[in-house]
């Protein structure tokens, strides 16, 4: 992890919780890639995430097999890159939400 990054989520790694501004970078949010710079066009917003065109034929896939669909609420337009396309969905608000947690949160439980 870069400085800037680890920065930019040193909320996360130190169990706080609050807002940070990401400025004009894009990433995705299935597969965590950097966008911010890259011209290529694609992906789609499912629900309130932002899927990258390398993410996009998988989760599409994944997506029409639990017929979901219908969360998808838009797709990036063919004359736009997706870093743009984010950024302008964005409308200017480029904070996000960092909320304390753990890996060991997300592990089952064990059942007697
Ligand atoms: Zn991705």
């Amino acid at each position: 992890m870069s400085d800037e990054l680890r920065r930019i989520f040193e909320p996360l790694l130190s169990g706080e919780s609050e807002s940070v501004d990401i400025g004009r970078r894009v990433f995705c949010d299935i597969c965590n890639k950097e966008w911010t710079d890259d011209c290529t066009h694609g992906g789609f917003l499912f629900c309130s995430k932002a899927v990258c065109p390398a993410c996009a034929e998988r989760e599409l896939a994944s997506i029409r097999s639990y017929g979901e669909e219908h969360y998808i609420k838009a797709r990036c337009p063919e004359d736009m890159s997706f870093a743009d396309w984010c950024r302008w969905l964005r409308g200017g608000d480029n904070t996000i939400r960092i909320t304390k947690g753990s890996l060991q949160d997300l592990k089952p439980k064990k059942e007697d």
